[in-house]
């Protein structure tokens, strides 16, 4: 995959190219000048004013799940325990770069909303998680160009697809591996050291700050998400839009206008053929629809491609992400790739479909994280849109499926831009 817009121009009809995250690409770290500039580290004068608007208007965090941001912060205010807060930069799904864009480009917004997720939840320890290198480094220059503010430690890990999720985030702090636990207890509940933990995403942080810094444009602020595009012989680009905007809208602006299908939500939220183009980027209309936003990639198939064949590949590349802690995981995950690799070649039995009908009805919710919930919904979703396609691979060559299908999640990672 060759070049990557990092934002779409401003002016498109239907977009927003908000000053939130500026309407320019940043080719550089933004430094402490600019960033103090456009309003940046403001005083926190009304703690609970801030606190109010973010319940006001909504705001749902961006790692995945779309929690609402100001219940999580309540709830590590007033568990008992001196609060740790975390910046999670490490996003797991391979579509999505929206939070290395973030890190690398503007480490002082990312710091900013940490400082004021401290002062929200009366927390005086702050931890910025990543695997990005270059994000670690523009990191560690933003924190040596601050005066003063928040105490805060940078945590690495290694870059895999569970790596991001909470629990794991918590146990790699701590100097373990980055693994899911059982819940509960949650983070919020017992965390870091055993105190209360509020584990946010980069880009919610990112969007407290702007909140604080604009006031006025707290429900834009709120609404719009930065979101990954990419497949369907298009480029790859980053942009930031609207609550709402139809997927029809994103796929034409940014060159995937032949796209006739799109798995949503990195490979978190399933396969979507017929009908795709009504679906509009939001959280509960996604889930109504029985898909998920999940960190807002999405990944277009175009007329050439197979939904076997990416459906193949998206559940190979989990099955190869899982952590190996579950039984069910390992089990479960391997059997649902397994059999979609002898679909793709032709080789499946009579029963296999309804084996795997079967199985993606059983196994999610089942597994300690949400891989084997991903790799479920990508096989539930394959079959209820493409029944006629996985009827055509009986006994037949695929030329999209020839050959083993990828582990490594290749056809899905987008570059940083
Ligand atoms: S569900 Fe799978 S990936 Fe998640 S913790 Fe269990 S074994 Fe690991």
């Amino acid at each position: 995959m060759t070049g990557v817009r990092s934002l779409l121009p401003e002016g498109q009809p239907g977009l927003l190219v908000s000053p939130v995250f500026g309407a320019e690409p940043y080719r550089d770290a933004e430094d402490l000048a600019g960033y103090l500039a456009v309003g940046g580290y403001a005083p926190l004068t009304a703690r609970d004013r801030l606190l109010d608007r973010i319940a006001a208007v909504g705001l749902r965090g961006r790692g995945g799940a779309g929690f609402p941001t100001a219940v999580k912060l309540s709830a590590v205010r007033d568990a008992p325990g001196r609060p740790v807060v975390v910046a999670n930069g490490e996003e797991g799904e391979p579509g999505s770069v929206k939070d290395r864009w973030l890190l690398r480009h503007r480490p002082h917004l990312i710091l900013d909303g940490l400082r004021l997720a401290a002062a929200l939840t009366g927390a005086e320890h702050g931890v910025v998680y990543l695997s990005d290198t270059r994000a670690e480094q523009a990191v560690r220059q933003a924190l040596a160009e601050r005066l003063a503010g928040l105490r805060v430690d940078v945590v690495r890990t290694d870059h895999t697809y569970v790596a991001g999720e909470e629990t794991a985030v918590v146990r790699r702090i701590e100097g373990g591996p980055a693994l899911p636990t059982a819940k509960p207890p949650r983070p919020f509940e017992a965390g870091v050291g055993g105190a209360p933990t509020l584990v946010a995403n980069v880009e919610t942080l990112a969007r407290i700050a702007v909140m604080h810094a604009c006031p006025d444009a707290a429900g834009a602020v709120a609404g719009a998400h930065l979101v990954t595009l990419a497949g369907a012989g298009g480029a790859a680009a980053l942009a930031e839009v609207p609550a709402g905007t139809h997927l029809k809208i994103l796929a034409d602006l940014c060159g995937h206008g032949r796209a006739e299908a799109v798995l949503l939500g990195g490979l978190f939220g399933g396969l979507y053929g017929a009908g795709w183009t009504d679906l509009p980027l939001d959280h509960d209309l996604l889930q109504a629809a029985g898909g998920a936003l999940g960190c807002g990639a999405l990944h277009f198939l175009g007329p050439d491609d197979c939904p076997v064949a990416a459906a193949t590949e998206a559940t190979a590349y989990l099955a190869a992400q899982s952590a190996r802690q579950c039984g069910v995981c390992v089990s479960g995950t391997g059997a649902l790739a397994g059999t979609l690799a002898a679909v793709a070649r032709g080789e499946a039995g009579d029963a296999a479909a309804d084996k795997l009908h079967r199985w993606s009805r059983q196994l999610p919710g089942r597994g300690a994280c949400g891989l084997l919930d991903a790799a479920a919904r990508i096989v539930s979703t394959l079959l209820a849109h493409f029944p006629g396609r996985i009827d055509a691979h009986r006994g037949a060559t695929c030329p999209a499926c020839a050959g083993p299908a990828p582990h490594d999640g290749r056809r899905f990672t987008v570059p940083v831009p």
